[in-house]
């Protein structure tokens, strides 16, 4: 359908101001966003609360091939290169790799997520892999961000070339995982063509927080254990608080520090690992919400705008405004879970899920 309309409550603009009235969409694109006191459902494709489609910016698709992890420390899970999850994407087939990811990929779509970004592993096998499994999923976009394999102690020239040619950027584990020289030269590599830079820090600990901040990177995953002038560096970030809780590095509520990082700098929402948590965006915002920021607008801002503006794509995507990308989602304020909901906000943060979902266009 080229042309059509949902309505009810929009929540409009950067700052999700809260309008009654109808969103028009052509071509994919929002038109207009019209302000009506009153909305009729015939006149719409979907009426009910009206919001962006949320973002996922960090995920690890590939660890779809294991789930149901042992409660174990965070090197024994996922440092490379003899961790439970190297192991496993070690001995997987590329065929299975693809087929387990493009099944997490329908789930992103499905729990309202048109958006990712996945640090993909394996070098060009992986991003090959990661794209055999979206080949013809329009629902879901992604953004890759490869890895050299093996890049510990020495590179291969042409594998970073050929990574950069084929993924958006580069998607890092650490700075304690590399020779120094190694990363600044993969890097600077990157930065040189115009790609992305993203690197984990400050998740276990943040003995690895300023040698990553010194590589100028475009945003870092997690800070869990950032000082206050390691924030105040401005780099954006992306907090995980779901998988921290999950690999023990969070297990209190000031890690991360949400609220001192939001006063300083971007701050986004991912899921990390699909071996840790589901892809399920709504599960993350609840948790954030709840347990460490209390401040249902800045956590819904976190999965949309936000995000949007980290991973460069602000002038698309991230809120509902004239010009950008028809990624919404049109929320039943009506079903049994939502009805009587004094504050939309709130409710979609706190407590919608995806079965909230009527439609997602
Ligand atoms: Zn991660």
């Amino acid at each position: 359908m080229d042309e059509y309309v949902v309505g009810g409550k929009v929540l409009h603009g950067h700052d999700l101001e809260l309008v009654t009235g109808y969103v028009h969409v052509e071509r994919g694109m929002i038109v207009e966003v019209e302000e009506r006191s009153t909305v009729k459902p015939e006149d719409c494709r979907a009426c009910g609360v009206v919001i962006p489609s949320l973002i996922n910016a960090h995920t690890h698709l590939g660890d779809s091939i294991i789930k149901d992890m042992p409660f174990d420390t965070l090197d024994k899970l996922v440092r490379p290169p003899d961790s439970i999850k190297h192991q496993a994407l070690g001995a997987v087939s590329t065929e299975a790799l693809a087929q387990a990811m493009r099944r997490s990929l329908t789930d992103a779509a499905s729990t309202g997520t048109s958006l990712l970004a996945d640090f993909r592993e394996g070098g060009i096998e992986g991003i090959n892999a990661l794209k055999t499994a979206q080949n013809s999923l329009k629902t879901v976009r992604v953004i890759i961000l490869g890895r050299p394999n093996d890049a510990r102690d020495y590179i291969v020239e042409d594998e970073i070339d050929t990574i950069l040619d084929h993924a958006q950027g580069l998607g890092l584990s650490g700075t304690n995982d590399f020779n120094s020289s190694i990363i600044s030269y993969i890097t600077k590599r990157a930065q040189e063509r115009g790609k992305f830079v993203a690197i984990h820090a400050g998740e276990k600990d943040a003995s690895d927080v300023d040698s990553a901040l010194a590589l100028d990177p475009d945003y870092l995953i997690h800070m869990t254990h950032a000082s206050k002038h390691q924030i105040e560096s401005r780099i954006p970030i992306i907090v995980c608080p779901r998988s921290n809780l999950m690999t023990g590095v969070g297990s209190s509520f000031r890690h991360p520090p949400i609220a001192q990082m939001l006063e300083s700098t971007i701050v986004g929402l991912g899921t990390d690992n699909v071996m840790l948590n589901s892809l399920n965006m709504f599960a993350e915002m609840e948790f954030v919400s709840k347990a460490y920021l209390r401040d249902d607008r800045k956590v819904l801002q976190m999965a949309t705008i936000n995000n949007a503006k980290i991973l460069q794509r602000d002038h698309e995507v991230g809120s509902i405004e004239m010009g950008k990308r028809a990624d919404l989602l049109i929320i039943d304020d009506r079903s049994n879970n939502l009805c009587g909901t004094r504050n939309i906000i709130s409710s979609v943060v706190r407590r919608a899920r995806p079965d909230d979902i009527i439609c997602s266009t």
